[in-house]
Formats: C-alpha cells, structure tokens, sequence
C-alpha cells in the first residue's frame, strides 16, 4: 500500500501494520527520510546497527534504533498495539478514553493513560499560522474536582484562554490555552503569541482585556454577562467542557487535552489523513517520560 493512504480502516491498518517488524520499517523509513544524522557527533554515514532497523555511526559507533529520539522511544508494549493506539486516537472523532483503549487492546489502563498522552504530545499546537481576520477572544472557567489520598474531593477551577478566527458565519480556527486562573495577565501573551498584528478583535469588556486593545485593532468590545455573549466563542466553549466531559471526565493535565481538541478542529477538513499526520508529528517529537508528563 502507498505510503500517503488516504482512508485508513482497523481492516486497512491491521495489513499494513501486521507486525513489530513492519511498524519498525515504517517508523525508521519516516525517520531516516531526509538521511542519517548522528544524535552524538553530527556524522552522516552509518552502518547497520547489528539489529534490524538500528543503525550505526561510522565515526563514534552510536547506535540509534528507528524507536529512539521519538514518542515510541522505549515503548513497553507490543508496537502493533502502540501503532492501534495512534488509530483510534485519529480515527475517533471526538478521541478516546485511555479505558476504552484498554478495554479493546487489553492493556493496562495506565499503559494506555501514558501512552495516550504521548499521543496527545504530538498534537501540541505549533502556532506556525497566527489567526487572523477577524478574531474573537474570550475566556472561561472548567470546574475541576480531584479526589485526594485521604478520599476527601477538593474542587478548584481552571481558566481558559480562547481565540476563534472566523471565517463567514462559521469558524476556521481555534487555540486554547490553559492560563493562571487567579490573573488576567496571562491573556495578552497568550494573545500574543497566537494572533497576527493585523488581526480585527472582539473581546470582553473587561481589565484584563485592556491591553490587548492598545496593541490590536479592536472591532467590539462585549460587555459579560449571561445574555450578551460572543455566539463563536460560547460556542466553542461548550464544545470544549461538554467533550471534556464526555469523553475524559477530568482534565487534570488541561492542555493536552485543549491542544487535542484544536488538533482536531483546525483539522476537520483532512480527517482522512489525521493518522499519518499524527505518526509523522511522532517520529519527528522528542521523546517525553512519565515525570515530563504528569508535572
Ligand atoms: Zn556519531
């Protein structure tokens, strides 16, 4: 099967990817498209590493497996299994839960919950493309509740950045952001770094909003309350918290779970595609341990 499959069925996925063997071929060829580099001294050429798939520097004699440097690295489990996560994480359209994920692959929860977030990882919005046009931004706040050791469950709130670029009546992209939820200061960097210059922006009548309006151009300015609200954004909004809901019950690692949401929205348009993509975005993403993850 070509490289580029468009439409990718458990059928489909199950043939190409039949073996440890085939999803070491695949991830080495993605890795080594561009040629060999030496992670110790920069060296291009190489030799076989021994191992199928490991290839070895003929300058320092470090060996790089096809896993290593990537989000497979030192994967415990069968890499079929890893290849079947990254499926349905794509494949879903509103994601899955690492239970679910447990439940189909028979693997542990945790395993799932881990890897799921490395997943998660490569969906890290890389804001190359800055919104622009018109642009809304908002805010908003997810209750949260974590059951402690003692079993006593606290609940805390967490605040959320939001901008929309929009495009007709509808929305062409979005990126959230998890911000300090105490302080508004927060929402300019955010803006900042995610909204091109140019762009024309509504946003609530609020302080914390007062410095996006000297550096922006501001078309409305929407004074909060229950009745007047910015329809986009309260739109997305509820997306957000009703999927939160529905499909990870918590969200204690709140960014991971913004950037997939937006992953997925500002991809609607190439649903067919989101598998490879996700597979290239993890081969070429640095591999991230446990303790990275959960602080
Ligand atoms: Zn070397």
């Amino acid at each position: 099967m070509e490289e580029k499959f468009k439409s990718v069925s458990i059928y489909d996925l199950y043939e190409r990817f039949p073996s440890r063997d085939s999803c070491l071929a695949y991830l080495a060829k993605k890795k080594w498209e561009s040629g060999f580099t030496c992670k110790h001294c920069g060296h291009h050429h190489y030799c076989s590493g021994g191992k199928p798939y490991v290839r070895q520097c003929t300058r320092c004699r470090y060996k790089e497996s096809a896993t290593a440097n990537t989000l497979f690295h030192k994967v415990k489990f069968d890499l079929v299994k890893a290849f079947a996560i990254v499926y349905f994480i794509a494949t879903n359209k509103k994601g899955i839960s690492s239970c679910e994920l447990s439940r189909t692959l028979q693997l542990r929860q945790k395993t799932c919950w881990l890897f799921r977030l490395k997943v998660l990882s490569a969906m890290e919005t890389h804001r190359n493309v800055g919104l622009s046009g018109k642009v809304e931004i908002s805010d908003f706040e997810i209750g949260m509740k974590k059951v402690m050791k003692n079993g006593r469950e606290v609940r805390y709130k967490k605040r959320v950045v939001l901008a929309v670029e929009k495009k007709g009546k509808g929305v062409s992209h979005v990126y959230a952001d998890e911000v300090n939820h105490r302080g508004y200061n927060q929402i300019n960097a955010v803006v900042e770094r995610t909204v091109n210059p140019d762009a024309l922006i509504s946003c609530y009548k609020l302080r914390g909003y007062d410095q996006i309006c000297k550096k922006y151009q501001v078309i409305s300015r929407v004074k909060k309350t229950k009745k007047t609200i910015m329809p986009l954004s309260y739109r997305i909004e509820n997306s957000i918290v009703f999927w939160l809901r529905g499909i990870h019950h918590h969200a204690e690692l709140l960014q991971y779970y913004l950037d997939e949401f937006c992953y997925r929205f500002n991809r609607n348009q190439m649903k067919e595609e989101i598998f490879v993509h996700l597979l290239e975005r993890m081969v070429c993403h640095r591999p991230r341990t446990y303790m990275e993850i959960i602080s």
